[in-house]
């Protein structure tokens, strides 16, 4: 009622001529008013964003190339819908690289408008020799167009800590560990002399991995060399360091400073998730009979076979009964001979390094199913692969490199405690 008043006041005055004044705030009457009121709809933000000179919002998302995508399916991952930018993509020199053929895998970082305009993509992948990698960027001008460019980096590495406990098998516990597949087999080669990751590892068997990590803008495109690891089997602890003496050829060291390289490796197959699946079986000797001279390793048809010791092809054909066999003849006259081979790899007097491939499992020969049979003879005799496998070289690292050994392993010591403390708190 009192700004009524007020009103007519205001009108009675403009009568006598004179300009009106502005009533005054604090006279007013003071209403409180509760009210609900409707949330903003989608489409009151747009035209709020389209009025307003605010800086637009650009949205961030990842995603990893498959091995079908084309430039339509890998940007609506990436929440752009933009026929400009599946054109370029598809049709851009440089752009369409990312989906070359065979490029499954690669994470690429998208920003877009919040219309789901592509404003900018990253993609790193590696360099074809691994040691460096490519960049590449997309990027929208302030014309609108878009814009491509390829640029070069080189790789920084890391070290990366693990841990894990072996409940079914070593993959399952490195998959639950996050540990990269290179990193598990890297592992099983490792410790393969005292441990047969096949047939040994026992439930609340543990380890821990400090490993190389080699990344391009802070993103792992590749894992490098395990740089030291521990491994309780059984309860027995075992420990490796690597160790490269300046100029020389690098290996694992035990924490003491004794080489753990072997003359011999322990499996003429490299540990994976194919082989590991396979257990080794020792062949019936049958009595009365000539014995089974080997061990054999059940494996498919195309495994790659390598050599356990360094030496020189002795014979690389076809042999009654062993079908395509290899013999390497090593240091104080042993050989070791691989039987029933799909593929050779090497021919006779070929000089061969440890762990070199030099053929492929097969079923040739007197064979029921694809195995590699492995037979060792020391001076003509017949000896068990296994046991032979287990005679190390120790050799310890030279006085003049002891100190930096020193510091290598006391670095590593520390990382692999660090690791273990990590599983010990998330197991709690
Ligand atoms: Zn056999």
């Amino acid at each position: 009622m009192g700004g009524v008043g007020v009103l007519l006041l205001g009108t009675g005055v403009t009568a006598f001529g004179i300009a009106p004044l502005a009533p005054d705030a604090a006279d007013l009457p003071v209403r409180q008013v509760v009210e609900a009121l409707a949330a903003p709809t989608q489409q009151d933000i747009h035209s709020l964003l389209a009025t307003q000179p605010i800086s637009p919002m650009v949205l961030f998302r990842s995603d990893t190339t498959r091995r079908d995508d084309t430039a339509q399916s890998l940007l609506q991952r990436l929440g752009v819908s933009d026929t400009q930018a599946q054109a370029f993509l598809r049709n851009d020199p440089v752009a369409r690289q990312l989906l070359a053929a065979g490029r499954a895998g690669r994470t690429v970082h998208a920003e877009a408008s919040d219309q789901q305009e592509l404003l900018r993509l990253t993609a790193r992948w590696l360099s074809s020799d691994e040691r460096g990698f490519t960049r590449l960027v997309v990027e929208k001008s302030e014309q609108g167009e878009l814009t491509s460019r390829l640029e070069q980096g080189t790789l920084t590495a890391t070290s990366r800590l693990a841990s894990g406990v072996i409940r079914s098998s070593l993959f399952a516990a490195t998959d639950a560990a996050g540990i990269p597949d290179p990193v598990a087999i890297q592992l099983a080669e490792m410790f393969s002399s005292d441990i047969d990751f096949r047939r040994d590892l026992r439930q609340g068997d543990r380890f821990s991995v400090v490993y190389e990590s080699l990344e391009a803008d802070g993103e792992s495109l590749r894992t490098g060399r395990v740089l030291s690891a521990e491994f309780a089997n059984d309860g027995r602890e075992r420990e490796a360091v690597w160790f490269e003496e300046p100029g020389h050829k690098g290996g694992y060291y035990g924490f003491d400073g004794q080489s753990s390289r072997r003359y011999y490796l322990a499996s003429p197959l490299e540990f994976s998730r194919v082989s590991s699946g396979y257990g080794m079986r020792f062949h019936p000797i049958t009595g009365g009979r000539k014995a089974h001279m080997g061990v054999d390793y059940a494996a498919p048809t195309g495994t790659p076979v390598r050599t356990i010791g360094d030496g020189v092809v002795e014979f690389a054909g076809v042999q009654r009964g062993y079908g395509n066999v290899i013999y390497i003849r090593h240091r104080n006259n042993q050989t070791t001979v691989y039987a029933h081979l799909s593929r050779i790899g090497v021919t006779k007097g070929q000089r061969v390094g440890q762990g070199d491939f030099i053929g492929a499992v097969g079923t040739t020969g007197a064979s029921t199913g694809p195995h590699l049979h492995l037979e060792f003879r020391d001076n003509g005799v017949h000896v068990d692969p296994l046991a032979i496998a287990r005679q190390s070289e120790s050799v310890p690292v030279a006085p003049a490199f002891r100190a930096r050994f020193d510091a290598v392993a006391k670095l590593q010591r520390m990382q692999l405690d660090a690791a273990a403390s990590i599983q010990q708190a998330s197991a709690e």
